[in-house]
Order: C-alpha cells, then sequence, then structure tokens
C-alpha cells in the first residue's frame, strides 16, 4: 500500500522550507510541517537577524523558486573588508576579482560575492512560494511527537494526534531538533561562552554595499550591507557582557555600538528591537538513519562569524533535493539506506569543513594575546597578497568551489 507521502519534512524555515520547494517542483508529494504558521505579511517581530546568502546558495534559492520573491529585497554585498582590532592590515575582497557570471547591470563589473536577506523577508518568501506548489501540503502550526519507522515507512504521530506515513522523513527543525531526539541520534556541543548581539542600524551615510567584519578581543563585529542606508549588526561578546549591553537603555545601546562601530558611515541610529543569540558549535555524527534524515542546523550549528551556516544548510537542501529526486526518478524507495548514504557522504566533508574553519577563527581571533594578535595581522595581510589562496578561501565561501549539486552550478535537477 502507498503511504500517504513521499517525503515528510518537519520544520519549514529556510533550510526546510527550500527543500519543501525543491522536492515539490519536482512532483513528489510533500507534507511540510512547522510549529509556527506560515506568513504572507512581513513581521518585525519575527526574527531580527539577516542572512549573508552566498552567490551558490542564491543560485539554490533560484532553482528552488524562491529567488523571484527575494530578488527585489535582497542586497547585494560587493566588497567584504576584514580586518583585526586597530590594525592598519586587512583582508580586501572586490567582486570585480571573482566574476563568475556577467551581472545584469551591463557594467562589466561582475557578479556580487553574495546578498544580504533578512530573516522576515525569507519567511514571506518561503510562503509566497509553497503557496504555488500543487502538491506540497503544508500542516502549521504543527509538529510531529512521535515516530515510529519500519522497512516499508515512517508513521509520525502529530501534535494534533493524526498520523500520517511517509516514505521518509526529513528534519530540518533546527538546533533542537525533535526529529534528531526522536531517533536518539547525539549530538556533541560546544558552547562558546559568547552572544550574538543582533539589531539593524540607519546611517547616514551610504554602505557601497561593503561587508565589514572586525575582530575585537571579545568577539566578531560585523556589519552587513542591507537595502538603503541601513545595515545588520552581528556582535559576538561573552555572554555576561552580551546580557549587560542588552539591558542598557537606547542612548547608551547606541554610545556602546557607536564605539565599535566608528564615525566611517556618520552617525549611526539603531532601528526596531535588539536581539540575542546564544552562540554554540554542534553536531552529530552522522545525518541518516532508517528512512530518517537531518539537514541544516538539525545536524550542524556553526559560529556565525562568517555567515555560512544556512548557507551548508542550503547546500544540504541542493545535496538532498538531488540525491532524493534522482531516486524518485528511477522509481527507487527514496527512503532506502543507499539514497540517504549518498546524501550523507557528499555533504559530510564541506560541513566538517566550514564547522572546523568557524570555530578554529573564533578561537584564534577572539583574544588578545600578543604574538596571537601579530600572527593573524599578519596572516591577514598574507592572505590579502596571495592571490591563489586568496581566491580560494573566496571561492569556498561564495560556495562555488568543490563536489557542487547541480543548482549550486545554476543547473535544474
Ligand atoms: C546571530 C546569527 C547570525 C547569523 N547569520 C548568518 C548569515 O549571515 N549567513 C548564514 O548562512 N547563516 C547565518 N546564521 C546561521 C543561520 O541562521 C542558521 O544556520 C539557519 O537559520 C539554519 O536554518 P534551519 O532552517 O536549519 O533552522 P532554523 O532557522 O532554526 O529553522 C527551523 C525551523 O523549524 C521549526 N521548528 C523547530 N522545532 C520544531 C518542531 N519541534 N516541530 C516543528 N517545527 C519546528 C522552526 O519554527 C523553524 O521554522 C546566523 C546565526 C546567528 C545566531
Amino acid at each position: 500500500m502507498q503511504n500517504d507521502y513521499d517525503v515528510l519534512i518537519n520544520g519549514a524555515g529556510m533550510v526546510g522550507g527550500t527543500i519543501a520547494c525543491i522536492l515539490a517542483a519536482s512532483g513528489m508529494r510533500v507534507v511540510v510541517l512547522d510549529r509556527e504558521a506560515p506568513s504572507v505579511q512581513v513581521a518585525d517581530s519575527y526574527d531580527g537577524r539577516a542572512s549573508a546568502i552566498a552567490l551558490g546558495s542564491q543560485r539554490v534559492l533560484d532553482g528552488a523558486g524562491l529567488w523571484e520573491f527575494l530578488h527585489e529585497v535582497a542586497s547585494p554585498i560587493l566588497d567584504i573588508r576584514v580586518s583585526d582590532q586597530q590594525s592598519p592590515l586587512s583582508l580586501h575582497y572586490d567582486h570585480r576579482d571573482f566574476a563568475v557570471t556577467p551581472n545584469n547591470d551591463g557594467d562589466g563589473s561582475g557578479n556580487p560575492l553574495g546578498f544580504m536577506v533578512e530573516n522576515r523577508h525569507f519567511r514571506v518568501a518561503l510562503a509566497r512560494a509553497i503557496e504555488k506548489l500543487k502538491n506540497l501540503t503544508v500542516l502549521a502550526p504543527g509538529q510531529v511527537v512521535a515516530i515510529e519507522r519500519d522497512s516499508h515507512k515512517v508513521s509520525a504521530t502529530l501534535d494534533s494526534g493524526r498520523v500520517i506515513t511517509a516514505d521518509l522523513v526529513v528534519g530540518s527543525d533546527g538546533r533542537g531538533s525533535i526529529i534528531r531526539r526522536l531517533a536518539g541520534i547525539a549530538l556533541t556541543r560546544h558552547d562558546y561562552g559568547q552572544s550574538g548581539i543582533v539589531c539593524t542600524v540607519d546611517h547616514e551615510h551610504p554602505h557601497q554595499q561593503v561587508a565589514y567584519e572586525r575582530f575585537l578581543a571579545t568577539g566578531p563585529f560585523a556589519i552587513l550591507p542591507l537595502l538603503g542606508n541601513r545595515s545588520s549588526i552581528v556582535w559576538a561578546e561573552k555572554t555576561d557582557l552580551a546580557d549587560h549591553i542588552m539591558s542598557l537603555s537606547d542612548r547608551e545601546f547606541q554610545e556602546e555600538l557607536a564605539r565599535r562601530f566608528g564615525s566611517f558611515l556618520g552617525t549611526v541610529t539603531p532601528t526596531g528591537p535588539r536581539w540575542c543569540y546564544p552562540l554554540s558549535l554542534q553536531y552529530t555524527g552522522y545525518s541518516i538513519d532508517n528512512r530518517l534524515v537531518l539537514a541544516g542546523d538539525a545536524c550542524h550549528g556553526m559560529h556565525p562569524l562568517a555567515g555560512q551556516g544556512l548557507n551548508m544548510g542550503l547546500r544540504d537542501a541542493a545535496a538532498l533535493g538531488e540525491v532524493l529526486i534522482d531516486a524518485h526518478r528511477l522509481g527507487l524507495d527514496v527512503g532506502r539506506h543507499s539514497v540517504l548514504d549518498r546524501y550523507q557522504r557528499w555533504r559530510r566533508f564541506d560541513n566538517g569543513l566550514m564547522m572546523g574553519a568557524t570555530h578554529m577563527i573564533n578561537a584564534v581571533f577572539s583574544n588578545s594575546i600578543e604574538p596571537l594578535r601579530l600572527a593573524r595581522v599578519l596572516g591577514l595581510a598574507v592572505v590579502d597578497v596571495i592571490p591563489p589562496l586568496k581566491k580560494q578561501f573566496m571561492l569556498q565561501a561564495m560556495g562555488l568551489s568543490g563536489d557542487l549539486p547541480k543548482l549550486m552550478r545554476g543547473q535544474p535537477i
């Protein structure tokens, strides 16, 4: 007997929602659950973060049918400047050195390095794309409370008491994944003792589409270009200091922020609420189990200093989408081990590499021991003057190197 759905996806966030769009567009029968209802209205209270979307990830979103709802709210990143505390030496990435496709402006200056998209806009784009897909069922608010798996199916009991069956369950339900916990998949976790303060600021002068990453002694401070004279701030501090900063009055907060931001963009004014996210590294040893697969933060959560967590999740989405669609077209059971193992092997190295890199960068940069400070300042300067090294770093961050899924190469599955 046929199961109710080919794939059940628990968690319709940026990763799960993208997977749902990719699979449903191919004709697979997909049901997606989220504890929060989708919304086509932009809600300021939803999530204060904006995500840096690498060029490879933008291609995934395009292939998933999401970019048409995002391109007008996406702010291009043309240059990236990385510096260490007050050092004059820095690393500069210029988009003209990474032209992989002609840009649409016709000025021959090449594509951006990536885009900034506010998460609240991403949520709306997902809701609008999902509305258009006929064979995608959305059960939200709703969540899985129990799963049983045998050799033929997954039976999931929802909080409503309803039971649905599918060939495969995907856990894309974030860092606290219930699917991971129900499957008993162990998690390794390292608390950074840091929190990420996030807010949006208005500034007097235009940012010229430049993203700044400054490594301060207590943690990285990023200034990321949004549309207009606005930037998103991701400001990592030791947790007790972050708690204190969160409790400051608006005026005191603005002063603290200005001290780190500097005056190069004129007067800087925080707008809207401040947000605070505890920062940790967490990962699972494996991302598949019997008729079950994990994607995104459910199996790898990393430090946001390089803006790569979501990008890794979107690469998972592209690889998982390709593996499942290939199997489905061949008439294979999408829940079989060999299909899932192809996904796990494909993604393991890339995710491990990025988690290791962000962990190491944070360890080396978030302290002021003099020899380390000198080494990292010189390190930035050395990378800046060795073009092949510099290029390799950026191509990796842009999601344009390695064994790329078709969507990341701009090809349909
Ligand atoms: C301060 C900060 C800044 C960041 N900036 C960037 C950046 O610039 N670029 C980048 O690539 N990454 C960035 N990241 C990382 C990025 O936010 C995450 O990697 C990304 O959100 C992971 O997406 P996800 O869909 O896997 O999980 P989530 O975004 O956590 O989504 C999980 C979804 O599952 C739902 N859910 C949760 N539990 C259940 C349940 N039990 N049942 C049903 N549904 C459930 C939730 O409602 C949500 O919709 C940043 C992170 C932080 C903390």
